[in-house]
């Protein structure tokens, strides 16, 4: 049966119309792929009995010729989601024992289309990190090893549970949420599909906040057309977020086989950067002739204000976050540490709940936002984000959309950067901007590295175009023609 998860998500869905297995059978082969990959640690706690029953109600409606557009699909959700019932940690020790009374929308969507929850991935605290060694449950180790090592490697972050689940072919697919790069990353590390839409397209009610204005709940996948199944179920308008947008979802499968013939794709020079491996350089530029084959116009672009993106981001986020994390004071959900008085008590709380990452924002972000630093640094960060928007909407006038590479390195060792914040940060230079702007972007896997390790290649399109951007990822993903998969020394 093992067999089964090797496939992708729309070979599934093919395999269970034709009925060629159940999705009980489909789902009992992940479970039990799931049950023996402990020793990846990409789930935070795993739902069997309700991947089972979710399972067999498929079945009923396929018999019944009702299957919907994700009938039967074991999903992975990012411990970020809330799910009605089901322990909602953010990987955090203060949401520990945190049952929410009510379901996301993004995960509610899902549902209704007909999926099921093999369980909650582990990701970053509260999702703010790079690499996945932040969760209060550990480390997320990535299935993919460097050529002749055994040295463990992150599987980028946050959503590096969701990441490393798919890649190791325990899910069919996965959610997860994109604030600075958190879902493209991961997917550029571990050689999966990231996509993360245009802000607003997807509803953020129900997701645990990390920062409002640049969150972005998004779907990874082994394919580009997986990816846009999962998308057309996760959009839509949802009255409960006021940022969600009130538009059409369109049909991003059949976008996946529009020919790009004609498209002016734009290669931003700023994207160039000191230090980035010779082989992801030459990856963009092979990435760029494929495109060329395809029939698109490559054109040199500039997006002067990208140096500033990172600096800027790194002060929205943490003020956003010390915001949204102010809810967290023991009174009302998780964990609560008793002090003397009620202030010892908040204090006390946070101190043991929040760990050192988040800790750090909280405290940056309470820094920018006070009253002699606010102009300072979040003001003026808040006119660098406009700017940067600015240099978006300029660059889409005369280009249909961006290429270029998603992260400035292969996956890493675990410990390699912990010790270092700022570099740390800096794997997110390439991903940042498109959260600034708002504009949706994609990780597409492209090829390997020197030590076999994949490497991705970004899309980013207009507002709204994610059609353009998922016509460009499948030519990409078709030219690429990455079919590596990492060797399976997890399963025991
Ligand atoms: N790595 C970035 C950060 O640490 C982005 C995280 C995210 O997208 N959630 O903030």
């Amino acid at each position: 049966m093992s067999s089964l998860t090797d496939l992708t998500l729309a070979q599934a869905r093919a395999g269970l119309d034709s009925k060629k297995f159940s999705a009980r059978e489909l789902v009992d082969a992940h479970i039990d792929a799931v049950e023996k990959a402990d020793a990846l640690n990409a789930f935070t706690q795993t739902t069997p009995h309700l991947a089972r029953a979710q399972a067999e109600e498929s079945d009923k409606r396929i018999a019944a010729g009702e299957a919907r557009l994700l009938e039967g699909m074991p999903l992975a959700i990012k411990d970020l989601f809330c799910t009605d019932g089901i322990e909602t940690t953010a990987s955090s020790n203060i949401l520990k024992g945190f049952k929410p009374p009510y379901e996301s929308t993004v995960t509610a969507n899902l549902w209704a289309a007909g999926a099921n929850m093999l369980g909650k991935t582990s990701m970053d605290e509260f999702a703010m990190g790079s690499s996945n060694e932040t969760a209060a449950t550990g480390s997320v180790i990535s299935p993919w090893r460097r050529e002749g090592s055994n040295a463990a490697l992150v599987p980028g972050g946050s959503s590096g549970g969701s990441a490393s689940a798919v890649a190791a072919g325990l899910a069919l697919g996965g959610t997860g949420t994109d604030t600075g790069g958190s879902i493209r990353q991961p997917a550029a590390f571990t050689g999966t599909v990231g996509v993360k839409a245009t802000y607003g397209r997807c509803s953020r009610w129900g997701v645990v906040a990390f920062a409002s204005s640049l969150d972005h709940p998004g779907p990874i996948g082994k394919s580009v057309e997986d990816c846009a199944m999962m998308l057309q179920a996760m959009a839509s308008f949802d009255p409960k977020d006021s940022t969600s947008l009130n538009v059409e979802t369109p049909d991003f499968s059949a976008a996946c086989k529009r020919s790009i013939k004609g498209l002016k794709i734009g290669v931003p020079k700023e994207y160039r950067v000191d230090g980035m491996p010779p082989e992801i350089e030459k990856l963009w530029e092979e990435g760029r002739a494929w495109l060329k084959d395809a029939g698109c116009e490559l054109v040199d672009v500039s997006l002067p204000h990208t140096k500033y993106a990172l600096p800027a981001y790194y002060i929205i986020a943490p003020a956003e976050a010390s915001s949204n994390l102010a809810r967290y004071d023991g009174m009302r959900f998780g964990l609560r540490v008793d002090g003397a008085d009620l202030t010892d008590t908040y204090e006390q709380t946070r101190a043991a709940g929040f760990g050192p990452e988040v800790q750090r924002r909280l405290m940056i972000g309470a820094y920018v936002l006070s009253a002699g630093y606010y102009d300072a640094y979040y003001l003026r960060a808040q006119k660098v984000r406009r700017r940067i928007r600015g240099d978006f909407d300029e660059v889409f006038q005369s280009v249909d959309a961006l290429l270029t590479p998603t992260a400035p390195s292969a996956a890493f060792a675990i410990g390699e950067k912990a010790g270092d914040p700022v570099t740390m940060y800096l794997n997110d230079i390439f991903t940042v901007t498109a959260n600034l702007a708002g504009v949706p972007a994609m990780s597409v896997p492209a090829g390997l590295d020197g030590q076999g390790l994949p490497l991705g290649l970004q899309v980013v399109a207009p507002a709204l175009q994610e059609e353009k951007m998922f016509a460009v990822g499948a030519a990409l993903e078709k030219a690429a023609g990455f079919t590596a998969k990492p060797e399976a020394w997890w399963a025991v």
